[in-house]
């Protein structure tokens, strides 16, 4: 029988015994208690779920990894959270993240670095490193991490765990603190595949306060595991198979491609000839949208304020002068410059025209197959300190995650296999809306391995 108290009691004491190590949490919610009268047919019912501190949770504090909001205790709820609770979930705590989310190795937080359980020495990845490195490291069994370019997937992939970033519009952002509006996107992390379809399952769906979601039908996500794949067409880019990609990490994707070939899979190598645009186009449009996101950090309502503080200008420029981290701030100014008057065309209306180019990409590819697969990332997990102080080398790992961003398509992480003792992801891509395919293909790796 389900005794949802010990399981938090346990779920509790397991964060205790770990946090040292893992440092994947920012706020715990020590007070948690489960729901009252568990439905049992909720599935979810009692089961504890940890949430990325960039998604408002109603009284308990929300950070977004920043100094600018370190007292933040939010007065509403997120749609997300409030679903989860609905679904009679408990709330265990806020996972750490790079700052507003911007960075891949979560070493930009505020709070301090999170650490990778399968090697401490390295990063668990960002930006959603600490609910992997909650879900990887055995604090919980699932966790919500959001993806502007990667936040979800590359994390995953580092910790050998699930991630999934659902279509743009799939999910409600209400209570989301926005990084990019036109990318940003909640998913789900999880051990198990068939743990994140039934998470899906619960935060899916349109949302009046997020006027982006769709009205398109959700299906039952679990009704794709053990789906068999035979004439399941499957592209492969050459551009994620190429060269700047680690060796060791391309030879454990390409056998478990040719573990779908073997399984009546139809492979085609196909090319996404814009990718070699899509680092600068994202971080224009990343950035340009965060400068404008930003500017509501001011000190006046809620939040961090500067001490000593003469003027009101002295309120606005101390408090995110004290307030913003080093990467904050470098977004901030990009953006700000990419959008200014004299700079406009050149910079954010191109990338955005390129951004329509990328997108045309993929719905070429989406007319003749089910499914795109590659790495997740060019390499596995780095080391702590290794590429902090090295913006454009950080960014550069972004290069396989953030087009589907840019085109809207949902996108997930798979555990594929080890290199050097380090797990290595297979990304799996689908069409607009077709989740389903991903769970399908997600759940035969799993199944697999
Ligand atoms: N690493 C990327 C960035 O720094 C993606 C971040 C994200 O998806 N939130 O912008």
């Amino acid at each position: 029988e389900l005794d949802a108290k010990t399981l938090t009691a346990d779920t509790l004491k397991a964060i205790e015994e770990k946090e040292t190590a893992l440092n994947a949490f920012v706020t715990v919610a020590e007070d948690a208690v489960p729901a009252e009268q568990l439905d049992l047919n909720n599935v979810l019912a009692g089961i504890p779920i940890a949430i990325k501190d960039n998604i408002i949770t109603e009284g308990l504090r929300t950070t977004a990894s920043s100094h600018i909001l370190d007292n933040f205790v939010p007065v509403y709820e997120s749609t997300v959270v409030q679903k989860l609770k609905e679904a009679q979930m408990t709330i265990i705590g806020k996972t750490n993240l790079d700052e507003f989310a911007m960075g891949g190795s979560t070493e930009t937080s505020y709070f301090g670095t999170s650490k990778n359980p399968w090697d401490l020495t390295k990063i668990p990845g960002g930006s959603s490193g600490g609910s992997a490195a909650a879900v990887a490291g055995g604090e919980v069994v699932a966790a919500l991490g959001s993806d502007t370019g990667g936040s979800i997937r590359q994390p995953a992939s580092y910790t050998g765990i699930f991630g999934i970033k659902p279509t743009y519009g799939r999910v409600s952002r209400w209570g989301l603190i926005a990084f990019a509006s036109s990318l940003d996107q909640i998913g789900v992390m999880t051990k198990r595949v068939k743990d994140a379809a039934q998470v899906l399952n619960v935060i899916a769906g349109p949302d009046d306060k997020d006027a982006t979601t769709s009205q398109t039908k959700v299906p039952d996500y679990t009704q794709y595991l053990g789906q068999d794949i035979k004439g399941l067409r499957v592209a492969v880019p050459a551009e994620y198979m190429a060269e700047g990609i680690n060796a060791d990490v391309k030879a454990v994707v390409q056998s478990t491609i040719d573990m779908l070939a073997q399984n009546g899979a139809i492979i085609d190598t196909v090319n996404l000839p814009h990718t070699k645009y899509v680092l600068p186009t994202y971080y224009i449009i990343a950035s340009s949208e965060a400068s404008s996101n930003l500017q509501r950090f001011d000190g006046i309502r809620y939040g961090f304020r500067a001490p000593d503080v003469k003027s009101l200008e002295d309120v606005f420029v101390k408090t995110r002068s004290e307030g913003f981290g080093d990467e904050v701030k470098r977004r901030i100014m990009l953006g700000t410059f990419a959008l200014s008057a004299g700079y406009y065309d050149a910079y954010f209306k191109k990338a955005s025209q390129v951004r329509t180019m990328i997108k045309q990409d993929f719905d070429k590819i989406f007319a003749e197959h089910d499914v795109i697969v590659g790495p997740t990332a060019p390499t596995t997990a780095f080391g702590i300190g290794q590429q902090v102080s090295d913006p454009l080398t950080m960014y550069a790992n972004d290069i396989l995650t953030i087009s589907a961003n840019l085109a809207g398509i949902p996108a997930a992480s798979v555990p594929a296999g080890l290199s050097e003792g380090m797990p290595v992801g297979l990304q799996v891509m689908a069409n607009r809306f077709d989740e389903g395919s991903i769970f399908k293909v997600a759940s035969f790796v799993e199944q697999q391995n």
